[in-house]
């Protein structure tokens, strides 16, 4: 049988790229060797959050005192296998909704391992089939670090880390990014000893420094250690636990290392060379603007063709690569990917920070506007963060970096309001809801020309 469209791996790309496919009438074969939902439903964004809504619950029920409710002392205390149970069941709720999804739009699920077999063909497993087009959403795979060899048990990724069913005395966790500083706050808050060793100058490097500096001073706060501008020389995991001998000199003692230094695209098995398919320097897969290799039909999208590694980024591009292929569009805008990151407190970016507009040589503005000064983030007893706005000389938003409760939230209006050139005279012009947090971001694109209302003086630094 031919298929319109063939699609190696369901994960956030794949499954919703064959969801689009179909809704535009095509005729869709699905393959997957795991579950669906890849990574992120499976191993990921989604077992991490429902993990994290624990350590929320935990710590709104360690704080009902300043709310005004009497608990018995001792009265908070972790159940690491509830919370495994509870984040198993959502996982395969969600995993189920899918299944339901694809099998009501008509679209052949395939469990097996695809590789392709020239243009115009895939052997699964053996068995040939044939499509019109090819879309390659296998995602990305776990950096490893020589020395750090992962054992599965004292020295893990997450794949690991996400199924304790205890919560580790003292962890150490390895690379300062999105994974490392997630699970930093969470595990903390269940109560481990939480270091984390990162390469680079500063935690979560790629994104605003005011952003990255707050979000140290509160996790500091919190009790991480962090060490910044440090790598790991040696590991020894064979006695209990784990000794670690840090490039600053120090040796640390872990019950876990949990490994985290980054993801790349997984190509391996994929047979690319029957094709002719061009890789990057870096081993993603090259694709043009409409996601086309540089085999003719055949297409890429997600994290096996590079940053920026976000689940919905990849759907975003699934569902443009598609529409281009059939016909009905195809619009994609990198410049407006948000990116949420949940740790306490959480942050919400979007565009270009102020270190790239430095860097790019450009006149900007700068609007900020904090937490403090917010009255549903006093009620909310959330007072720590602050929201930042970047634009251009004329106030067209370039940039917005929050961090606080609910960020993650707050960052869709800027993504929005980004995508469509506005200003932040149009932001301030929205009517914000009172009393809520979306407040702060509408203040804080006023304060980039030094109107907001609830904050005195001007501020306007570069
Ligand atoms: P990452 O790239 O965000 O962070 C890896 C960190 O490890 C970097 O800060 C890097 O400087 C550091 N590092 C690299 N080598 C090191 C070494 N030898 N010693 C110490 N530090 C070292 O990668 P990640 O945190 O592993 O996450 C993987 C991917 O998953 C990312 O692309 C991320 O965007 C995505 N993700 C997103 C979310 C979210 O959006 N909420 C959550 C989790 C993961």
């Amino acid at each position: 049988m031919q298929f319109d469209l063939a699609i190696i791996g369901a994960g956030p790309g794949g499954y919703v790229a064959a969801i689009k496919a179909s809704q535009l009438g095509a005729k869709v074969l699905l393959v997957e060797r795991g579950d669906v939902g890849g990574i992120c439903l499976n191993r990921g964004c989604i077992p991490t959050k429902a993990m994290i809504a624990s350590s929320h619950a935990l710590a709104a029920v360690r704080a009902a005192g300043e709310y005004g409710i009497a608990l018995p002392a001792g009265a908070a205390a972790i159940d690491m296998r509830k919370v495994q149970e509870r984040k198993q069941a959502i996982v395969e709720k969600l995993r189920g909704g899918i299944a339901q999804l694809l099998k009501g739009r008509g679209i052949e699920l395939l469990k097996g391992s695809a590789s392709l077999a020239g243009n115009g063909r895939l052997n699964v497993d053996g068995a040939a089939y044939e499509a019109k087009n090819i879309l390659i959403a296998t995602g990305s795979t776990w950096i490893k670090l020589p020395g750090l060899e992962i054992d599965g048990r004292s020295i893990v990724t997450t794949d690991e880390a996400l199924d304790w069913s205890e919560v580790p005395g003292r962890l150490l966790i390895v690379g300062g990014g999105v994974i490392g500083c997630e699970f930093a706050c969470m595990m903390r808050s269940f109560g481990s000893e939480v270091a984390i060793v990162e390469a680079m100058p500063s935690i979560l490097p790629p994104i605003e420094g005011a952003v990255s500096r707050l979000l140290a001073r509160g996790m500091k706060a919190a009790g991480i250690e962090l060490f910044t501008g440090t790598t790991v020389e040696r590991a020894d995991a064979s006695g209990t636990g784990v000794r670690v001998a840090l490039s600053n000199g120090k040796e640390l003692t872990a019950d876990k290392v949990l490994v985290a230094v980054g993801r790349r695209p997984l190509t391996a098995g994929l047979n690319l060379e029957s094709c002719a398919i061009a890789l990057t320097e870096r081993g993603a897969i090259k694709v043009d603007a409409k996601f086309e290799t540089s085999a003719k039909g055949v297409y890429a999208i997600g994290d096996v063709i590079g940053q920026p590694m976000l689940a919905h980024a990849a759907s975003a591009e699934g569902i443009a690569a598609v529409e281009g292929m059939f016909g009905k569009g195809g619009e994609y805008d990198a410049h407006c990917v948000p990116n949420p990151i949940f740790t306490t407190p959480e942050i919400g970016c979007v565009g270009l920070t102020s270190e790239e507009l430095k860097q790019q040589g450009r006149e900007f503005l700068t609007g900020r506007f904090p937490y403090a000064a917010c009255g549903k983030a006093l009620c909310d007893g959330e007072t720590d963060g602050q929201a930042i706005v970047h634009t251009d000389m004329e106030g067209r938003i370039l940039g917005v970096h929050i961090i606080g409760q609910d960020a993650t939230l707050l960052i869709p209006e800027a993504a929005l309001a980004m995508r469509k050139g506005l200003t932040v005279k149009d932001l301030e012009a929205t009517i914000h809801a009172h009393p809520t947090l979306s407040e702060i971001v509408s203040e804080a694109a006023a304060d980039v020309f030094g109107m907001a209302i609830h904050k005195v003086g001007r501020e306007q630094k570069r």
